[in-house]
């Protein structure tokens, strides 16, 4: 039985995250209880924390009426401690595992009919930012973003089919075929799993490019061929020579003017180039449009991901396809989220992902 409070990593604004004592909420129609295993901390929490609320709201969110002070968290897994009214109980059983797709939308516009969720017409949502996410031991979870994990996945490897679901959608938006060669520029958490998931789906040959040497040995643990310092290298020079004319696809996880130029240059005829990382909206980029019309290079973007991906990463992490667990660099306890968590990906570049045990 869940307890009647229970302690929740809440953000209340910048700088002020407070480990505190919060009622559960009642388990409404449609929703699951999950006993939360593992959470991890994501860029976009050490972002938030630092100079938010960016995506949390003062006032209540269009689509779940929730604001500040919110329990944050969501990339997590647990599992089904107690089913709401009318959920479906031959898909979500008590006791099976879970993880979490975190992403809210109005499921009445086309982009959400169509089944693109996170491109909703109406704004998104997020479980961990609108509404109470993972970083408390408890949550209650709507049905529908909800995957079943296989038992023989361990419950710290399913936390990571959030952000691994990320970089799955990048790789798909890239059209990558098995053979093809790629450029992935910036080696943080999403870089190296974007690595990870390129040589999964049979890319030949994958560089990185990446400034600092802790994160290039990871995207070397990651799977890359080359690994290119672009403060010392060339690389649009580096990447034509090494790939003879230019790579399939470049996928730009760092997202600045520099770094999609040295996506556009480094890429060959017919390749793709997808934005992964976030511009702020005040931000236009430029854009050699010869390089792009005599090339046939087709410029997109991945934005979250879609329930099929989720799908496809769980599958991926039960068959042995992809492996996460040597990317799990710490482990962390509640009551040291700021110190160790928070604080430690920001001054200890060999983190890839953190994560908070919630039962320890
Ligand atoms: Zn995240
Ligand atoms: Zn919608």
């Amino acid at each position: 039985m869940a307890p009647l409070t229970m302690q929740a990593a809440r953000f209340h604004a910048a700088k002020d995250l407070r480990v505190e004592q919060v009622e559960l909420p009642p388990l409404a129609a449609g929703e699951v209880r999950v006993k939360v295993a593992y959470a991890g901390i994501c860029g976009s929490d050490l972002h938030e924390y630092a100079t938010g609320p960016f995506t949390c709201t003062c006032a209540p969110h269009a689509l779940t009426g929730q604001a500040l002070p919110m329990t944050l968290g969501h990339e997590f897994s647990g599992t089904i401690e107690e089913l709401g009214e009318g959920v479906n109980s031959e898909r979500l059983k008590v006791g099976a595992k879970v993880c979490i797709e975190p992403v809210i939308s109005c499921l009445e516009c086309r982009p959400c009919l169509e089944g693109n969720r996170p491109l909703c017409e109406k704004g998104i949502g997020f479980l961990g930012y609108n509404r109470p996410g993972g970083l408390a031991p408890y949550t209650n979870v709507p049905q529908a973003n909800l995957h079943v994990v296989p038992d023989h996945v361990e419950l710290d490897v399913a936390a990571l089919a959030e952000p691994l679901s990320v970089a799955w959608h990048a790789v798909s938006c890239s059209q990558i075929k098995p053979g093809e060669t790629a450029l992935v520029i910036g080696a943080g958490p999403i870089g190296a799993l974007v690595t990870r998931v390129l040589k999964a789906k049979g890319a030949s040959y994958v560089v990185v490019s990446e400034p600092t040497a802790t994160r290039g040995a990871i995207a070397t643990a990651c799977g890359a061929d080359l690994v290119l310092n672009p403060l010392e290298t060339d690389v649009v020079k580096a990447v034509r020579e090494a790939t003879k004319g230019g790579v399939d696809v470049a996928i730009d996880c760092a997202g600045n003017q520099r770094t999609f130029d040295a996506a556009c240059g480094a890429t060959r005829a017919k390749a793709r180039i997808v934005m992964v990382a976030l511009w702020d909206t005040d931000k236009r980029a430029a854009l050699d449009f010869s390089n792009i019309l005599f090339g046939e290079k087709i410029v997109t973007a991945s934005c979250c991901f879609l329930g099929q991906d989720m799908q496809e990463v769980v599958a991926a992490l039960a068959n042995g396809l992809i492996k996460v667990d040597d990317l799990i660099t710490s482990r962390i306890a509640l009551k040291d989220i700021v110190a160790k968590g928070l604080h430690a990906l920001v001054e200890e570049q060999h983190h890839v992902k953190i994560l908070v045990d919630m039962q320890q």
